[in-house]
């Protein structure tokens, strides 16, 4: 199977797939969802960082384990459950008065801001006994 094919079911399962995965975890869906397929972690990380150094794909950074990609590539920000580690979506419009109040401090000029809140879910806050479905 030629490179660009390979490359058009990552970025698919990566786009179906709208929460955040990490490499290992989108990996282990193409596997799933393409039996037949014969593909190899090093593949998917190799495209993943190529999808994302060209923009088409964004690698979310403030997390202390693996990469999450994201194929949501317009601005907006992320919130990370400290319990179970799901990655949400923050709107763009909660932050940028807080970009342009450190400009008008220093005088600096922003080109791009990654913001990510870090706290508790409402399903790890309503959970007392539920176990918690994975899905990373
Ligand atoms: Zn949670
Ligand atoms: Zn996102």
């Amino acid at each position: 199977m030629n490179y660009s094919k390979q490359r058009e079911i990552i970025y698919n399962t990566l786009k179906n797939n709208a929460v955040h995965p990490t490499a290992d975890s989108l990996f282990e869906i193409i596997k799933k969802e393409n039996p037949d397929l014969n593909i190899g972690i090093a593949t998917v990380y190799r495209n993943l960082k190529l999808m994302s150094d060209i923009g088409m794909i964004k690698k979310i950074s403030g997390l202390e384990d693996a990469e999450h990609f994201d194929h949501n590539t317009f601005t907006h920000y992320h919130f990370i459950c400290d319990k179970c580690k799901k990655v949400f979506d923050v709107d763009a419009d909660i932050a940028p008065v807080s970009a342009v109040n450190f400009e008008k401090q220093t005088g600096f000029s922003i080109t791009g801001y990654d913001i990510t809140f870090h706290g508790i879910c409402n399903e790890c806050n309503n959970l007392n006994t539920k176990t918690i479905d994975k899905t990373e």
